[in-house]
């Protein structure tokens, strides 16, 4: 037996079984964290949705005062025109007022058309913003609930969370970067993020194939590192405490 790769393979046990208790504590969590994630990323969306909503309502009745100005300048000065072509000399004067006055008319006709389409556009903007804005209110106040629930949960197991990253990290330190690459290599490419897994009853404590005896063998001696051959995990033996053998030879 091979001490420090012994030493090695205990602490990667340690590690995983400080990951499985992580893994434990976040599925406790289940699916509120996405749930407030979800939750603010639509209020931000809508935020925006209901700001550019109003600006464009702020653009769409300025357009109305504007155009609503516009007729009542017309308007005055078709007035104008008509008193002065009651004072014309000639027809050619005449007929220049007058088109003047159709030109104008036309004019306040067109305003009065784009009010009318202006003020439906008003209208259907009102309604949605109103939408959107309750539609914020109520999703601001889910917020606020699902925030208090996950902030309570996540107080439950601060302690316990941050002793088990602590863990870790010491873990970490024993392990040396390489082996804990691999580990973390293995531990995201398997279905139950277990990379390192015991011998059970001669099979992979991961994928349950046997064995084939001679890598079996390794695995107890402990001289290196075995990996099952099937599926990749990292091979021990619990079998026999590592933990006794350390203290033997
Ligand atoms: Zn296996």
């Amino acid at each position: 037996m091979d001490k420090n790769i012994a030493i090695k393979l205990t602490k990667l046990y340690e590690l995983q079984e400080t990951d499985t208790h992580i893994n434990d504590i976040l599925k406790l969590r289940g699916t509120l964290p996405e749930e407030v994630y979800v939750l603010e990323r639509d209020i931000e969306t809508l935020s925006t949705t209901i700001q550019s909503r109003a600006s464009l309502l702020t653009t769409l009745r300025e357009e109305v005062a504007n155009k609503k100005a516009f007729i009542k300048q017309t308007e005055k000065k078709l007035q104008q025109y008509e008193s002065q072509q009651m004072e014309v000399r000639n027809n050619r004067e005449y007929d220049a007022i007058t088109k003047e006055l159709e030109l104008h008319k036309l004019d306040i006709q067109l305003a009065e058309k784009f009010l009318h389409t202006a003020y439906r556009n008003i209208e259907q903007e009102e309604a949605d913003l109103e939408a959107s804005s309750k539609l914020l209110e109520s999703k601001k106040a889910d917020l606020v609930l699902k925030k208090e629930e996950l902030q309570l949960i996540l107080k439950a197991s601060e302690k316990e969370e941050s002793a088990l990253h602590e863990k870790r990290k010491t873990v970490i330190a024993v392990l040396g970067e390489p082996l804990y690459l691999a580990y973390e290599r293995i531990k995201n490419n398997v279905p139950n993020n277990l990379a390192v897994v015991p011998i059970k009853k001669g099979a992979c404590g991961g994928c349950c194939i046997v064995i084939p005896p001679q890598q079996k063998i390794g695995v107890y001696e402990r001289n290196k590192i075995v990996l099952c051959e099937h599926c990749g995990r990292m091979l021990i033996a619990l079998e026999q405490p590592i933990d006794k053998l350390l203290f033997v030879s």
